[in-house]
């Protein structure tokens, strides 16, 4: 996903979140210095919930066989996490953290393992895998991990990191405008010269620099989970980093999957679930609207189905 017209706007770009993000922002309490500051936050998250690194807060949690008092926004995170894990039939999973780990995509973003792990390895990882070996004390706010599971928020950490910036943007400017971007997902602050709509296109996952359709949004978050970012292709399989959860190898049915939502959280996560489900597209297209978010799905042999609701966004205005 990218996006076009970003005239008369400060654009910031950098790394983190183990991708490229980019913040194009117009506020009249200084663009430049919100853009800093949004950056900040989202680097802040990423340090801490990055499972590179051994002292990251996560890192603790996935390490710790006993209980873990949880922050109010990690508590938040977490409880999302498993909510979103339950409406969605278990399609996202945040305990999916060893399984991640063989296969190799936990990887910094330019760099793709080259082999398929054995199936007796999944077939003993998936044990050590899986929401159902998570408890979440909602009264205490504590987490304990069962079975030597480890946690993995790749699937909705980047979405929690956008509402984030999105947030602290609208605290210190609740009338400035533009969008944020890590990775392809996005959060819109709002509209282009404070009316117009701004331009995503859904990318074709096969053919680059090509696109499918455009959304056009003036405010929300639009995710894709695709097969084309982190992979490699092995005897004309193409293994990518969206594990289903039930066979522990990389979800079959589709290409890409995209998400409009009220927030990122939700685009992302629900993004993730509905390219695993995307055999059942006709069953995601017309539910997860439910979840809150509109479905865009391009099969593995390349058709386009949506719900019904995408058709709005994709009427320009
Ligand atoms: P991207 O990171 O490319 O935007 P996603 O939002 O779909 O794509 O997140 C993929 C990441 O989520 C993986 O790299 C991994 O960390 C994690 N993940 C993989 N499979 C699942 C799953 N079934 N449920 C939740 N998270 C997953
Ligand atoms: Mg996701
Ligand atoms: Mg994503």
């Amino acid at each position: 996903v990218f996006v076009r017209s970003q005239h008369n706007y400060y654009e910031y770009d950098g790394f983190t979140l183990g991708t490229y993000c980019r913040i194009v922002v117009s506020s009249k309490k200084g663009s430049k210095s919100l853009a800093e500051i949004m950056f900040d936050e989202m680097d802040r998250i990423y340090k801490k919930y990055n499972l590179n690194d051994e002292n990251s807060f996560l890192s603790k949690i996935n390490t710790s066989k006993d209980w873990v008092d949880l922050d109010e926004e990690t508590f938040v995170l977490l409880d999302a996490a498993v909510k979103f894990s339950e409406i969605t039939s278990g399609a996202f999973d945040p305990a999916l953290g060893n399984l991640i780990e063989l296969w190799g995509f936990n990887k910094i973003a330019e760099h793709s393992p080259e082999t398929v792990p054995s199936k007796f390895d999944i077939a003993e990882t998936l044990k050590k895998s899986g929401v159902r070996n998570v408890e979440l004390d909602r009264n205490t706010r504590r987490i304990r991990l069962l079975n030597g599971v480890k946690l993995d928020l790749g699937g909705i950490a980047k979405g929690y990191a956008l509402d984030r910036a999105y947030q602290i943007a609208k605290e210190i400017d609740p009338e400035c405008t533009g969008f944020v971007e890590a990775g392809g997902d996005i959060r819109i602050l709002g509209p282009k010269f404070g009316s117009r709509p701004w331009v995503v296109g859904v990318k074709d996952p096969r053919k680059a620099d090509s696109v499918v359709t455009y959304l056009y949004l003036t405010e929300g978050a639009v995710a894709t989970s695709g097969d084309y970012e982190r992979y490699f292709i092995l005897d004309n399989v193409r293994y990518h980093h969206i594990l289903s959860p039930e066979t522990g190898y990389p979800a079959q049915g589709a290409q890409s999957a995209t998400v409009v939502a009220k927030d990122a959280v939700t685009a992302d996560a629900l993004s993730t679930a509905a390219f695993v489900m995307a055999k059942d597209w006709e069953y995601v297209v017309l539910e997860y609207p439910k979840f809150g978010g509109s479905v865009l799905i391009i099969t593995e042999d390349g058709s386009v189905c949506r719900s019904p609701s995408m058709r709005v966004y994709e009427q320009a205005k």
